[in-house]
C-alpha cells in the first residue's frame, strides 16, 4: 500500500500565499562608526577590531594599503523570494 498522502490538494493560491514567507533574508549590516567598513550589526568590525567605540580586538596583519577594491555606496537590502528563482 502506500504512503500517507495528503487529503486534499493544496491550491495554487494556497502554496502560493504560503511560500510568500519564504525569504532570503539580506543580514543586518552597519557602516562602522570607527572606520566606515561594512560590518554586521552589534558585531565587533572585522576591520578594525572596535565596537561601541573602544577598541576590542587587535586586528593582525595590518594590511599596508592592500589593493583597495573601491566600494559601492552601502545599498538598501533587496527583498527577495523564492518565486523569483522558479
Ligand atoms: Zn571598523
Amino acid at each position: 500500500m502506500g504512503a500517507i498522502a495528503p487529503v486534499r490538494r493544496i491550491s495554487k493560491t494556497r502554496k502560493r500565499k504560503r511560500r510568500t514567507h519564504y525569504k532570503i533574508e539580506v543580514p543586518g549590516m552597519t557602516l562602522c562608526p570607527n572606520c566606515g567598513e561594512m560590518k554586521l550589526a552589534h558585531t565587533v568590525c572585522k576591520a578594525c577590531g572596535y565596537y561601541d567605540g573602544r577598541k576590542v580586538l587587535e586586528v593582525k596583519a595590518k594590511e599596508a594599503e592592500e589593493e583597495k577594491v573601491e566600494e559601492k555606496p552601502a545599498r538598501k537590502p533587496r527583498r527577495t523570494t523564492l518565486k523569483d528563482a522558479e
